[in-house]
């Protein structure tokens, strides 16, 4: 099964970055769409990293120093939220 790591990691610290970022940004919209939008924009700054896992294989904890560090999936997450936040495109 091939698998985009990068993906992975975004959608794993999304959850822990918007928590932090709805205390600064209380007007952050977080439904399903947005987030959507959020992981969109913060992967296209990002570069994949494929790999091939087999089925139902559980994925170690991510090594964020292949990804060129946590703090670059942040800034792209948050970018992301920037972009969403001053024009959401859900209904
Ligand atoms: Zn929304």
């Amino acid at each position: 099964m091939l698998k985009n790591y990068t993906e992975v990691i975004v959608a794993e610290m999304l959850e822990e970055v918007l928590d932090e970022l709805k205390k600064r940004m209380p007007d952050l919209c977080t439904c399903e769409r947005c987030r959507e939008d959020i992981m969109a924009l913060a992967l296209n700054r990002l570069s994949p990293r494929y790999v091939v896992r087999d089925e139902g294989e559980i994925y170690t904890k991510v090594n964020m120093d292949q990804l060129g560090g946590k703090a670059e999936v942040v800034t792209a997450i948050l970018h992301g939220c920037e972009v969403v936040k001053n024009q959401p495109r859900h209904n």
